[in-house]
This record gives structure tokens, sequence and C-alpha cells, in this order.
């Protein structure tokens, strides 16, 4: 559970943290109160489940004098990993939207709980304060019919629900805006390709600020090769694990979802490790890092022609803000497509947005760093300020 509070003034992080292992014997929370004295605080004992993992968050947060009951409190933004078609927006919840959020438990059954959990237990805490949900698959609701359809049986596909809904949304909507801000142009006039390539990682394309395609599906199981997940397969390799494996539903997931990518290709599942591996001549580093790029450069090769034009390709995420070799094997021979990077301004390490890519090239390659966070944040705000107005009104 990651969290942060915000002044939405300047956008200051007054504070922020998180709680790992939640569940297990080794969780640990550690808070950060940037607005005091900023010095780190850590919990290490077992933290059983996210209402309680919440509960010791906001007693963190009330010993810096910066409560859950504060009065200038103006809403509690929720990541909601699964929206479903029906979210576009973020929304204000209510007990409709909480019936909606439960009623997606089937095509999240990891994610949707818990946050319906963090949801409650802040509505407990602070049962006055709009809480707003924002949707990680809302940014991908204007794909087109043509992408987010399976090629399946269209009966079978509704009554399940089953179609390609997209992840990561938050962050493709923050670094596709922010790139044509780093052009210098409005989002309506820039095609831009994002790749997000965190632990999990998906590729979006987007056409004018919109979303018209992207690499995960029903699932994040989908798409590009991540640090567990196996990314696009033969769906037949799922029949074959479990007629001729004798492996059962449950094991071909956990199989495909924990232990395949990068760890189940090389036991790393850490871009830093795999690079120091190769550096050593590690030929099994070596693979699994070439594995990753050619899917990487197959969705970007898609996504060009999907958009038709390019204007950037925007890298973020631990792996793509950080790993300048990531960068530059994934357009590496791509100079017809007007892509390349700049050794030099690649090698560069930054927190900031930044253009890597040779001044000639037709097609820019940015690096920049996504803040889900803060996005979450100013969608949150932007609808209860907009609520507040017209209350006033
Ligand atoms: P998550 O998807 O869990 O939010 P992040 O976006 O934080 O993950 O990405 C985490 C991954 O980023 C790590 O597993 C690691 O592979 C990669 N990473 C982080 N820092 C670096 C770095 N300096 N160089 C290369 N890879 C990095």
């Amino acid at each position: 559970m990651k969290y942060q509070l915000l002044d939405m003034r300047d956008n200051a992080r007054l504070a922020v943290g998180l709680v790992e292992r939640i569940g297990e014997e080794t969780s640990r929370l550690k808070h950060t109160p940037l607005a005091t004295d900023g010095a780190a605080r850590e919990q290490n004992r077992p933290i059983a489940d996210h209402e309680e993992a919440l509960k010791a968050v906001a007693a963190e947060l009330a010993h810096d004098g910066l409560g859950l009951d504060s009065p200038e409190l103006a809403a509690i933004g929720h990541r909601v990993v699964h929206g479903g078609k029906q979210f576009t927006e973020p929304t204000v919840i209510d007990d409709a939207v909480l019936k909606e959020v439960e009623r997606l438990i089937p095509v999240a059954p990891l994610h949707n709980p818990a946050n319906l959990t963090g949801i409650r237990t802040a509505m407990s805490l602070r049962p006055d304060l709009p809480q707003v949900a924002v949707f990680d698959t809302a940014f991908h609701t204007t794909m087109p019919e043509s992408a987010a359809r399976y090629a399946i049986d269209v009966q079978t596909a509704d009554q399940h629900r089953i179609r390609r809904y997209g992840f990561h949304g938050t962050s493709h909507a923050y670094v596709s805006r922010k790139t044509a801000e780093l052009l210098g142009k409005r989002p309506e006039d820039v095609n831009v390709i994002v790749l997000h390539l965190g632990n999990g990682a998906s590729a979006s394309a987007v056409r004018g600020g919109v979303c018209v395609d992207t690499s995960m599906g029903l699932t994040p199981l989908e798409g590009l090769v991540m640090g567990t997940r196996s990314g696009d397969i033969d769906p037949a390799v799922i029949f074959h694990l479990m007629r001729v494996g004798e492996m059962s539903a449950d094991e071909v997931d956990v199989l495909l979802n924990k232990r395949s990518g990068l760890i189940g290709l090389c036991g790393d599942n850490d871009m830093r490790e795999i690079r120091r591996r190769i550096d050593e001549g590690d030929e099994e580093a070596r693979l699994a890092f070439e594995i990753y790029v050619h899917r990487l450069k197959k969705y970007i090769g898609a996504y060009y022609a999907v958009l038709g034009r390019v204007d950037a390709v925007a890298f973020t995420a631990g792996v793509g803000e950080n790993a300048a070799p990531v960068r530059e094997a994934a357009v590496a021979g791509l100079e017809e497509l007007g892509l390349a990077v700049d050794g030099e301004l690649n090698s560069v390490r930054s927190d900031e947005a930044r253009i890597v890519s040779p001044e000639y090239a037709r097609v820019a390659v940015a690096v920049v760093p996504t803040d889900e966070e803060l996005e979450i944040a100013r969608q949150t705000y932007a609808l209860v300020a907009n609520r507040a107005g017209e209350r006033n009104d």
C-alpha cells in the first residue's frame, strides 16, 4: 500500500510512505513526514490486512499533526485497479459504486478486494469526507472495439465480461500529457507511444491525448515481458500444461503471473541485477534481457502502425526511467522509423522529464518519470472542487 498526503495549492508532498508484505510476518511500514523533519520512521511488525495497514498509516499521520481528522483534508483518492467498462472517469464513491467494484472482483480477484477494504476503512475513519475512486482502467475505456475485443465468440465474451481493459491507466494518462508538455505542444496535437516498464509493464498508443490501444488485457498478464509475468503467450500453452503437465488452473495461474517473465527466465526480476550479471558474462541473464527487449520492440512497431504517425516514444516507471540499456536496445535499428537515442543524453541520470533522442531524429524519445499519486490527487481534487463549486452556484 503506497500513500501520499499532498497540498494541492502547490502539489507539495507533506508525507509519503508505504506498507509492504501485508498479511505476512515480516510486514513493514515506512513513513516519511516531509512537511516536518523529514526523518523516515519504520515499523517492523506483522500487519494482518489492508484495514490494519491503513489504520497504522492514519496513526503515523496523526503523530505528525496531519491526521485524517484534519479539517483541511479535502478528500481521499483511492487507486482502484478494475473499473470495468462502466467507470470512464474518477468517481465519488457511494454504495452503488462500492457494489459495482465488488461485482468486478471476478475479473480482478487480487486487487479489487484489497481496494474495497482500503476504501471502507477510510470511510469509517472519515465518513463525512468525499472518497474518490480513480480507476486504473479508465484511461483505456476510449479504445475502439477493434482493439478492445478479443476475437472469440461474442456471446461467451459478453456473458463473462471478457474484453481488453488495460491497466496502469493513471500513469499512461499522466506520462502522455507530460510528454506533450515536454515537446511544447498540446496533448490533442501529439501521438505518443508510452512504455510503462516497472515490475508490471505495459505499452499504450495514445492519439491526441486519447488511448487507442494498450498491451494489458482482461488482466495485467497480457502484453510485455514483465518482472514475474509472461506477457503474451499462445493460450494453447495453458491447455498443454493442464493436459500434459497435469497442472491445475491455479497452478498455471501462479506459473504465468509469479514464476515467469524475467524471474522465470533467469531467476532475477530486478533489471539492475540482470545488467550486473550480463556485465559479468552471464548468458542466461543476457537471453532474458534480449527476450524482454524483443517483445518491447514488437510493441513499438505495432503501435507505430496503429498510430500511423508518432511524435514521441516515452519511457517511464522503474526500468523505463532508470535503465538506459533497455531504452537504447528497444529503439536500436529503428532509424528508418525516425527513432534513435543519443548515447550521451540517454546515459544521464535525472529525476526530470527529458528528451534523449538526437536533435535530427524525427520521433522524440523521452524519459518521463511517472507520478501516479500526484495524478490521483489531481483528478480527485478536480472532482471535489468542481462539486463544491456546483453546490455554491
Ligand atoms: P512497480 O511496478 O512495482 O511499481 P517500479 O516502477 O518501481 O515498480 O519498478 C521497479 C523495477 O524497476 C525494479 O524491479 C527494477 O527492475 C527496476 N529498476 C529500479 N531502479 C533501477 C535502476 N537504477 N536501473 C535499472 N532498473 C531499475
